[in-house]
């Protein structure tokens, strides 16, 4: 086990101080649909307000969760294991800062263990904890392998996202089939092109 780290990138979006009511909250889905051009009282919308909220605690779930703790508990008999870990193909749903609409693609996380692993549900768990909550990519993608690089002190770390930013695919430019790629390699992964082919060949790109 390691000691309580304080993580620089975990709180980067950090929360107003005074939270709204679930009722402000409501309201203010009533505002929208009102403006969107409909009534919120007639009986198909009537609960929707409730329904958003509710939705909304999902998609931004990751504001309570932190990822220091997620990542706190490691193994270190490892039998000398010291190739890379990676889990591939982690679905990701977060939501755009700019347009608060969804962002739905892949992740692959790896990382080179240094005398100590995390099991592998819990880089999953990364992934989500920073997901859910209003993103861009290239943050996103920063922050899970800094997450990691910080709490478990690994040889390295390599992250790529990738993921169709309905933001542009449904509105906007309106371009459905693109899907953007972010990538954040640390340590072995950045400095030794071996390890970096091991891994761009592994995840299959
Ligand atoms: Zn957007």
């Amino acid at each position: 086990m390691t000691t309580k780290k304080h993580l620089t990138v975990a709180n980067a979006g950090s929360q107003p101080a005074s939270r709204p009511t679930r009722a402000q909250a409501e309201e203010a889905v009533r505002t929208l649909i009102r403006w969107a051009g409909d009534d919120p009282t007639r009986e198909g919308l009537v609960d929707t307000p409730k329904r958003v909220a509710n939705a909304y605690e999902e998609f931004f779930s990751g504001y309570d969760a932190d990822p220091v703790e997620i990542l706190q508990r490691t193994f270190e008999e490892t039998d000398g294991y010291d190739e890379i870990v990676l889990l591939k193909d982690i679905r990701l749903e977060s939501h755009c800062e700019h347009h608060m609409v969804p962002i739905i693609g892949v992740a692959h996380v790896a990382y080179l263990p240094h005398r100590r692993v995390v099991g592998i549900s819990k880089l999953a768990r990364v992934v989500e904890a920073y997901a859910k909550r209003l993103q861009i990519q290239e943050k996103m993608t920063a922050q899970v392998a800094n997450a990691i690089n910080e709490v478990l002190e690994p040889k390295g770390v390599a992250v790529i996202i990738e993921a169709a930013h309905q933001c542009m695919t449904t509105r906007g430019v309106n371009k459905p089939g693109v899907t953007m790629v972010t990538s954040r390699m640390l340590g072995a992964f950045r400095d030794d092109p071996t390890t970096r082919r091991e891994f761009l060949a592994m995840v299959g790109r």
